[in-house]
């Protein structure tokens, strides 16, 4: 049914991650799709503004990649996905533009996302979220 589905990841939110799991494994049925899991790094704008050289920061966004994407292959595991169907992927910069942006280039069928974070219950759709809601190019399922 779908051949790619993109799940983002907030590796800071691990009961968001949980909530996800069931819905991804019902979505990725009898395994014919290939999971993209991807966490976004947020980048950071004031060390830019403050052209403070990127050379000092760059070793170091590098190794926070590095880290960011050990904590998504561990959390990935949880969902039980044969490996060769799984593919993780950190980046950095805005949420909302990489989730966007990483959909296009694996021509995503299906975008499954968390709604919010749970203690922040006045809104309905986190900020990412109803981005992505949005402007996605496929269908996309909302877990609340
Ligand atoms: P909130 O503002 O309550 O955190 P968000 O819209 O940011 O709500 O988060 C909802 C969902 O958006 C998360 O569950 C996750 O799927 C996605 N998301 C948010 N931040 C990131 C991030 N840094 N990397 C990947 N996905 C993210």
């Amino acid at each position: 049914m779908y051949n790619s589905i993109l799940v983002p990841i907030d590796i800071s939110e691990t009961d968001l991650t949980h909530q996800v799991i069931p819905f991804v494994q019902a979505h990725a049925v009898m395994n014919t799709a290939k999971v993209h899991f991807l966490t976004v790094i947020p980048s950071l704008p004031y060390y830019s503004t403050l052209g403070l050289a990127y050379s000092v920061e760059m070793p170091k966004i590098k190794e926070i990649q590095q880290a960011a994407l050990e904590k998504l292959d561990e959390l990935a595991k949880e969902f039980k996905l044969p490996p060769e169907k799984v593919q993780t992927h950190a980046v950095t910069g805005s949420p909302k533009d990489q989730i966007l942006k990483l959909a296009d280039s694996i021509n995503a069928d299906l975008i499954i996302i968390a709604s919010h974070r749970p203690d922040i219950s006045t809104y309905l759709l986190g900020s990412n979220a109803a981005a992505v809601v949005r402007h996605a190019k496929c269908p996309v399922l909302v877990v609340r």
